[in-house]
């Protein structure tokens, strides 16, 4: 079976294409590219979910399934923010650095440092059929980074269940409990009974 992600990044349908094989052996994860799909495409969702289907419709206009996702800190001190804006938390030139910064000077002085991740994966199939499935990780924000690896918010994101930084976190480790490993399981699962 063929699906299309809306991305150009490798790294993220490498992942995708391994966890989905575990459940779907005969799946075969096709970037933009791959298809032929060009242009920009505008998340201008309000919501995780409204951004993952704007991506997956865009996908879905190759004629296969598509696949779109969303994901981001949500930090409850914060009002769910950074959230959708994540990746641009920080301005326009954002980055990884920035983005932890910002973060840690908004959480100065507060006590409860809770925060969750969402990743929100919706799909379109070829009959017009959508639907988005939701995995969520909790964890708390530390005061300062704690590891080198991974990406992101990853050094300040310490989970509690594995006592650990997503930055601290090997590859399986980190999809065995992250939100967006949570969110392919649910994904698969959905994607198998599809059809019944
Ligand atoms: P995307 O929607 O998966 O591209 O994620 C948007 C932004 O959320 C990223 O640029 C990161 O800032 C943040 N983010 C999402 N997933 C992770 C993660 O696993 N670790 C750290 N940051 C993440």
């Amino acid at each position: 079976m063929k699906a299309v992600l809306a991305s150009h990044n490798k790294h993220k349908i490498g992942e995708l294409q391994a966890i989905l094989a575990k459940h779907i052996p005969d799946i075969e994860i096709l970037s933009l590219s791959d298809v032929g799909l060009e242009g920009e495409i505008v998340e201008d969702g309000a919501t995780f979910e409204e951004n993952a289907l704007i991506k997956a419709s865009f996908a879905a206009r190759s004629g296969f399934l598509g696949i779109g996702d969303d994901s981001g800190l949500c930090v409850t001190a914060l009002g769910g923010a950074p959230g959708i804006y994540s990746a641009r938390y920080s301005g326009e030139d954002a980055d990884d650095k920035k983005n932890n910064e910002k973060l840690l000077s908004e959480l100065g002085g507060k006590s409860d440092r809770s925060a969750k991740f969402v990743c929100c994966i919706a799909c379109v199939f070829p009959d017009g059929r959508r639907l988005t499935v939701r995995g969520e990780t909790h964890g708390i924000i530390l005061e300062s980074a704690d590891g080198e690896g991974g990406f992101g918010y990853d050094p300040l994101f310490y989970v509690p269940e594995l006592g650990k930084t997503y930055a601290l976190m090997g590859a399986e480790e980190k999809n065995a409990i992250s939100h967006r490993g949570r969110a392919i399981e649910r994904l698969a699962d959905e994607i198998k009974n599809f059809g019944d």
